[in-house]
């Protein structure tokens, strides 16, 4: 993943703080100071607070839960990763503030708090943990979707203890509920794939509600990092191009009303965090902005495949032409 590599050069003023002491079996790979995009993306969430953070819609992290969520193959990988993100906070407070286990678990809970989400909870009996994670109702999937989140509370907790904790999420918000419930497990469970078509169909149900909670950009770029990966970013960009196709049919059913139809792929954009569109219609122009912490190839085709497949569904032209553009820290994706 180079693209993302890249991005640690934004980041390199924290890394001061981060060295040295951070040799324990579960610490991160700090060698010759550098620090990971990991570490950084935690360390801006941690270090900013709002109202000067940078935020996105609940719902642009609802739909890279649901894409993390497509196949079992990338369910785990959204949990090992998580596990990697888990190990680098506990790093983090670990510099910071000695805690011991279980009460170091506030540090975890206020965490999430700070990324967005409503509040946490938890319970701890012995070796077995049940951590609870509020948020606003949505109900969109058919399972468990938040295996990253699973990743994160086990890797928080493993480091913690120095041994192996696995989590699983028994029950998801998103699936109906006001919590995601992650409880202790002998080996983590990996509930089954989600189908493209229901999102599709929240999409059609959630469309034309208003803006919700927010969630701090850092932690939905971290949340994106494994489909963003190569072996499986093409396949993603096939699923955006088939959700804004769909998409496109629920904004404006039966309108053939260009400027009504640009003004909708406009709101969607907002809705799902892919950017700021800028549109016009003659001649038929999209152009997309990423600010800098979205600014990133992967990403940027994610955004223009959502954007080819919404307008391919209303009119008949299929050869779009996809130009990018990296302009200081920001990147331009234009469509025409
Ligand atoms: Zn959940």
């Amino acid at each position: 993943m180079n693209n993302m590599r890249s991005r640690q050069h934004a980041y390199q003023k924290h890394k001061s703080n981060s060295t040295g002491a951070l040799n324990s079996l579960y610490s991160i790979n700090l060698t010759n100071g550098d620090v990971t995009y990991e570490h950084a993306m935690l360390l801006n969430i941690l270090n900013n607070s709002a109202p000067y953070a940078k935020e996105v819609p609940e719902e642009a992290l609802i739909l890279g839960n649901f894409l993390s969520s497509m196949t079992p193959t990338l369910k785990k990988l959204g949990y090992n990763h998580g596990v990697s993100i888990g190990r680098a906070l506990y790093d983090i407070f670990g510099i910071r503030n000695r805690l011991a286990y279980p009460q170091i678990l506030d540090q975890l809970s206020k965490f999430f708090e700070q990324v967005g989400y409503k509040n946490c909870d938890y319970n701890v009996n012995g070796r077995f943990v049940s951590f609870r994670i509020y948020k606003t109702k949505h109900k969109c999937s058919s399972g468990p979707i938040h295996d990253i989140e699973a990743g994160i509370i086990s890797g928080f907790i493993s480091a913690s203890i120095g041994d192996i904790s696995h989590i699983s999420e028994t029950s998801c918000a998103y699936a109906g509920g006001e919590y995601c419930s992650f409880d202790s497990a002998i080996s983590p469970k990996f509930s089954a794939p989600e189908s493209i078509e229901r999102y599709a169909l929240h999409m059609q149900r959630e469309g034309t509600l208003e803006i919700g909670d927010k969630i701090r950009t850092e932690y939905y770029m971290l949340n994106l990092m494994p489909l963003m990966d190569l072996e499986y970013s093409d396949s993603v960009c096939i699923m955006l191009h088939y959700l804004g196709s769909r998409a496109i049919k629920y904004i404006m059913p039966d309108n053939k009303n260009k400027v009504k139809i640009l003004q909708g792929i406009k709101a969607i954009y907002n809705k799902i965090g892919f950017g700021d569109v800028v549109c016009t219609q003659k001649p038929l122009k999209l152009e997309i902005i990423l600010d800098d912490l979205r600014s990133n190839k992967a990403f940027a085709d994610f955004s223009a495949s959502f954007a080819k497949g919404a307008l391919e569904g209303f009119s008949a032209k299929e050869d779009y032409t996809v130009t990018y553009e990296k302009q200081g820290d920001i990147y331009k994706i234009t469509i025409k």
